[in-house]
Parts: C-alpha cells; sequence; structure tokens
C-alpha cells in the first residue's frame, strides 16, 4: 500500500491518497487531543493508533450490520493506523444523538435534568463552522441553505438513530451506558451508489459519552479531558490506558455470537416449507439446520433428535413446522427451554417467523440486532413509498 498525496489535515487525523486508486483514501488519526473550541490541545502518544483502533471496529460493527459506511478496512492493528475508507465528499453537519441529557444539551436547556432518559432519542444538527462554533441548525435551514435535501436530512436522521441504537446495544452488553454521541455523513464520490449518504468520518472515544454502570462518576470518553482543571502529564497517561480500555473492549463488538436455528418439520409434506423458512431467516445471516420428523410416528426419534441438538448448539432457537393443530409445537414448547417459533403450514408467515428468530438471538447479539434494525427500517420505508406512490397516481373520475 503506497500512501499517495496528502489531502487534507484535521485537528485529529490525516487523509492522503492512496496511489492507484483514486476511489480510495487513508485516514490516520493523530496523538492530537482538544477541547473548548481548541483552546486546549495536548499530545497523548500512541492516541491515534488507539483511536484507528477504535474507529475501524466501530465501522466494521456497524458495515457487518447492514449500515452503509464508507470503511472499508484496515485501522484495527496494534502497529496500522491507516484505515482505508471509500472517498465521499463531507456534508458539513455533525449529527448528534442523545439517549441520555447531558453536555450542551442540558446547558442550553436547563429545563431538561441532567441525565434524564430522552424517548424518543433526540437527533440534532450541528452545522460545522469554526468560526461560529458549530451552531445547531434546525433541519428546515439545512434545507433552504441547500446543504442536503429533505430525503437526505430523513436519510441522515434514520441512519444516525440506527447507529445510535446498535453502539448502546453493544455497550449496555458490556453494562455500560451510552449517553449520546455524535456521527459525520458523506456522498460517496463514484462507483457503486455514488451520491448516496454514508456514515464517514471517524467515530472513536471522543465522539460519544460512556457511563459505565449507567454512573456519569465512572465516564471513559473524552469528557474526562474536558473536566479537568489542569492537565498533569499524569492525567494525559492515565486517560491514554482509559482510551486503551475502551478501544479493547469495542474490539470485540464486531463479533457475532454463534447461534443457530433448527427448522423441524412435522411431516415430509413439508420438507418444501423447511428451505423456505431458512431463506426467509437467512436474510439475518443466520445459520440453520433443517430435519423433517414426525410427532405421531417417529416420536422417539424426534426426542432424540431434540436433545442431540440442544447439546451441540448452546444458543439455540427452534422453528416448529406444522398444520395448525399439529403436536409438534407443543412438544418443542414443553420439552425445549429454548425459544420456539411456530410455522402454520398453508399460512406460513415467514417473515414474522424469521423476524421472531432473529429478535430472540439479537438479545445477546448486536451484529443481529442491527440487522433487525435495518431490515425493520427497510420494510417501514418499503411502505412509505408504496404510499407516496400510491397517492402519486392520479385516480381517474368515477364512471357511471
Ligand atoms: O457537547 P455536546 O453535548 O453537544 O456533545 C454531544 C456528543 O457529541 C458528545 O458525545 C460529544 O463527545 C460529541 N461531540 C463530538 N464532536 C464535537 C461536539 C460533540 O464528538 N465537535
Amino acid at each position: 500500500m503506497q500512501k499517495g498525496h496528502e489531502i487534507t489535515r484535521g485537528k485529529t487525523k490525516v487523509l492522503h491518497e492512496l496511489v492507484g486508486q483514486p476511489d480510495v483514501l487513508i485516514v490516520s488519526q493523530l496523538d492530537t487531543i482538544s477541547a473548548r473550541d481548541g483552546e486546549r490541545t495536548d499530545t497523548i502518544e500512541g492516541k491515534g493508533r488507539i483511536a484507528a483502533k477504535t474507529t475501524a471496529r466501530v465501522f466494521r460493527l456497524l458495515n457487518l450490520c447492514g449500515v452503509p459506511t464508507h470503511y472499508l478496512s484496515g485501522g484495527e492493528d496494534d502497529d496500522d493506523n491507516q484505515m482505508l475508507v471509500r472517498r465521499a465528499q463531507m456534508v458539513p453537519l455533525e449529527v448528534v444523538v442523545r439517549g441520555v441529557a447531558a453536555g450542551s444539551l442540558v446547558k442550553r436547556k436547563p429545563g431538561i435534568a441532567r441525565g434524564a432518559v430522552l424517548s424518543p432519542r433526540l437527533i440534532e444538527f450541528f452545522l460545522k463552522d469554526d468560526a461560529n462554533h458549530d451552531p445547531l441548525i434546525e433541519a428546515d435551514a439545512i434545507v433552504a441553505r441547500g446543504i442536503a435535501t429533505p430525503q437526505e436530512v430523513a436519510t441522515m436522521t434514520e441512519l444516525a438513530r440506527i447507529v445510535f441504537e446498535i453502539l448502546a446495544h453493544a455497550w449496555r452488553r458490556r453494562d455500560t451506558l451510552l449517553v449520546d454521541l455524535k456521527i459525520e455523513f458523506g456522498r460517496l464520490a463514484s462507483g457503486e451508489g455514488k451520491g448516496s449518504l454514508v456514515v464517514a468520518d471517524v467515530i472513536d472515544n471522543d465522539s460519544w459519552r460512556i457511563w459505565p454502570q449507567g454512573r456519569e462518576d465512572l465516564m471513559l470518553d473524552k469528557q474526562i479531558y474536558r473536566n479537568l482543571e489542569t492537565v498533569t502529564a499524569g492525567d494525559l497517561l492515565a486517560l491514554r490506558d482509559t482510551y486503551e480500555k475502551v478501544a479493547e473492549t469495542v474490539g470485540t463488538f464486531p463479533q457475532m455470537r454463534a447461534g443457530m436455528v433448527a427448522i423441524l418439520a412435522d411431516g415430509a409434506q413439508h420438507a418444501a416449507l423447511t428451505s423456505e423458512t431458512a431463506r426467509a431467516i437467512g436474510q439475518f445471516g443466520l445459520a440453520s439446520v433443517r430435519h423433517v420428523v414426525s410427532v405421531e410416528r417417529t416420536p422417539g426419534f424426534l426426542l432424540q433428535l431434540l436433545a442431540q441438538i440442544e447439546v451441540t448448539f448452546p444458543r439455540l432457537v427452534l422453528v416448529g413446522i406444522g398444520e395448525p393443530g399439529s403436536a409438534i409445537f407443543g412438544v418443542l414448547d414443553h420439552l425445549s427451554p429454548n425459544p420456539v417459533v411456530r410455522v402454520y403450514a398453508g399460512a406460513p408467515a415467514l417473515e414474522t417467523a424469521a423476524f421472531a428468530v432473529a429478535k430472540a438471538l439479537a438479545m445477546d447479539d448486536t451484529v443481529v440486532f442491527g440487522r433487525v434494525l435495518l431490515l425493520q427500517t427497510n420494510v417501514k420505508s418499503a411502505i412509505l413509498q408504496a404510499d407516496a406512490h400510491l397517492n402519486a397516481t392520479p385516480v381517474g373520475p368515477a364512471v357511471g
């Protein structure tokens, strides 16, 4: 990999071209930490490398979930502060998602108690404008100024919410509260999906507030630095350790937990339905095993098979397929401690079944959780599009 020209340099990162690949850039994060509008700046040796690890791991998680991002590869190894990303034209906005009131929100709105849970999540846009201290900007002003179209504002809002929920889920599993988060978007400069919005820039320990056990006093993020009265060498060393610890934790985010879905059809006539069910579940990237059984004719085989599956796969969801009156559902419900999803032959509702399976596994798997969120959003937008299409089609006058 050969670094080409430097494209741009910010306070905390530098972008280079990749020789021979005009659509790809190399992002390297710097050892700088700054606060109070740049009034306070320090160097923490190794911070850039740690930030690259955090960013790369967050982006890899988002990619696995199906969230569009600019991230391609790199940045994750200890000695490799070189992240490859798709070239994008940045939208000059910071998109902040808040799940709990803190920071500038409680300063701006003293009526909102610090630490209050925000439901729904609050999404705010800030214009990137150093001279004016990145002011808050409303959606209509973003459109009026030609910064983004109404559709793009809607897409950024929805994607920001999804990114927050995915990272909140990942942190929650580590008993840590994601308080708020800042992300940025870009429009892909070329290639597949040219012009479409992707999550871009970096997402590292400077981009969020995280409170272990929901306790602000245990915070692990950049707020520690912002809060320091004076900055000593010891403070900076302690910060580096904290940032390293966060990067290590984030390193465990992009891992799918090995779950299995066992699809059991009561009767050979439902064999084809097992394949269709496996395909619907496959949308979430979940693996499945399929079997045909007969509760009435080979009950011993069913019991033996069930016992075998349960000892083989510790994270298991069962899908029973049968006629509505089949005994397979009751047998699975009463014999297995694992979740059971029912598919009725004749009215199989496979999308519903696939969602139920994925949601059961999503409880402790952030990748599956993110995929559920994405698919829900796609289904929702397909409905909204169909409605818009229906209402855009002129209805002819009634004949009569
Ligand atoms: O300061 P404020 O409460 O508006 O910050 C909201 C979130 O956005 C925090 O997680 C903060 O770390 C992040 N942020 C950021 N870069 C900025 C401003 C805020 O990453 N320039």
